[in-house]
């Protein structure tokens, strides 16, 4: 079975102190760590400087086993990670060949033939550490072990993090662990964090191993199920009975049981078996459902064009919304949000056509109509629905949660027509 690692992340750079970046490394790395059954207790932010970064180092390593640091590799002065790791473990700087010539080749690469004397800073690395090449960035990550002690150090930017921690740290890590973590991502749409617990209130409460979190996502929830045995096989024969039992409880809310795949994706999929074309029509979205859509690759094998109709001539131009629905009924109504539907489908020529008009606030709510009513109309191979919903938040959330509802919406009507 595993062991118990306790780990600690120190995100290290001024502008995260003062707010300037939002500390997505830190949010990264700790789901990470909770997915490999990592615990992680303390998290510490620190600036951009040697003596309180050596302190931070000291404080951690007294109440962890491993400390994940990020930030700080680069090449300019205030860069200070690597120094004062080498400081604390009490080991000189070294030049390491192979990363002098990784850099070499980076810059190469990206057609700089001169190479300004500071970057080739990086190419020094405390003593005994093992390097890990980044294939992103110059800056390589570096593991330093010593009593019990292990230090993984990674670059700020999360491209080159995220990237390094795919490649080589999570297999080290698990080598590390006296057994095997897996754990599986199961995700949910139509249904809010609180239902999709009373759903599965038991197996939570009697859970053990696998063990089951949820998190609550814009407009969908995750399922993280992990699990610990001594092989990876035991593992993932634990996670994928419970993946079956949530299966049970959730049926076609599930979407996906795969980490990487978003529900745009797992929506374009569908589409895609279907054999339908999409379109369009967004007023208070203005493009991002559409955007959403063309996030994924292969997108235009069933999105061709989209419409975004933002004031009512522009519904009246291009999605035939009839001018008296307007006037009786409102922009933001079943009715328009129905005909928007109709007329996309018809004029893009399109299977499948999704509208969207609501009022995304901060201004512009009545007392009939509030900020954050929005109506969803879903067009499916003739068959016409229009759906009310009431989202909270400010202008980005109310979009956002609009988008995802959308979504959601649409998958539902194609697979309630294919039953
Ligand atoms: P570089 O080689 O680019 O200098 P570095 O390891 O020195 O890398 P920093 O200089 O600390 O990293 O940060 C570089 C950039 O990476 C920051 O400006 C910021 O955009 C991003 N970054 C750093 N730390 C974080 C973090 N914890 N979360 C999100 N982004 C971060």
């Amino acid at each position: 079975m595993a062991c118990d690692l306790k780990a600690e992340i120190i995100s290290v750079g001024t502008e995260i102190l003062l707010g300037n970046i939002v500390n997505t490394n830190a949010a990264f790395l700790a789901e990470e760590c909770a997915s490999l059954g990592i615990s992680v207790f303390y998290q510490t932010t620190v600036g951009d400087n040697r003596e309180r970064l050596l302190e931070s180092m000291k404080l951690a390593a007294g109440r962890a086993d491993l400390l994940i640091i990020t930030g700080g590799l680069g090449p300019t002065e205030d860069d200070l990670t690597k120094e004062t790791a080498a400081e604390y473990f009490g080991v000189p700087l070294v030049e390491d060949p192979h990363t002098k010539e990784r850099i070499k080749l980076f810059f190469q690469r990206l057609g700089r033939s001169k190479i300004a004397e500071n970057n080739w800073k990086q190419a020094l690395v405390p003593q005994g550490a093992s390097v890990l090449d980044n294939p992103n960035g110059s800056a390589p990550g570096l593991i330093l072990e010593k009593d019990g002690c292990v230090m993984i150090l990674l670059p700020g930017p999360p491209e080159e993090l995220v990237s390094l921690w795919k490649s080589a740290v999570l297999s080290y890590l698990q080598k590390k662990q006296n057994g095997v973590i897996r754990s599986r991502i199961v995700k949910v749409c139509g249904i809010g964090e609180s239902d999709a617990e009373m759903l599965i209130k038991d197996l939570i409460r009697d859970q053990t191993n696998p063990t089951i979190a949820t998190y609550a996502k814009t407009g969908e929830v995750h399922l993280r199920i992990t699990a610990s045995a001594d092989s990876e096989e035991e593992a993932f024969s634990l996670t994928d009975k419970m993946v079956a039992r949530l299966g049970e409880r959730f049926g076609s809310n599930i979407y996906t049981s795969s980490r990487d795949v978003t529900l745009e994706m797992a929506f374009v999929d569908l589409l895609r078996k279907k054999g339908y074309s999409l379109t369009t029509a967004e007023s208070c979205s203005g493009g991002m459902l559409a955007g959403r859509i063309i996030n994924v690759p292969g997108a235009s094998d069933v999105y061709d064009r989209g419409f975004i109709t933002y004031s009512n001539k522009a519904k009246e131009d291009l999605l035939d919304v009839s001018g008296e629905t307007l006037s009786k009924y409102g922009a933001v109504s079943y009715e328009t949000a129905y005909e928007m539907a109709c007329g996309a489908a018809r004029n893009a020529e399109a299977d499948v056509a999704i509208a969207v008009t609501g009022v995304a606030g901060p201004g512009g709510g009545t007392a009939e109509k509030p900020v954050g009513l929005v109506y969803i109309g879903v067009f499916v191979v003739g068959h016409v629905k229009a759906f009310e919903c009431h989202f909270p938040g400010d202008r980005t959330k109310i979009r956002a949660y609009t988008v995802a509802r959308a979504l959601t919406l649409a998958r539902a009507e194609i697979m309630a027509l294919s039953d």
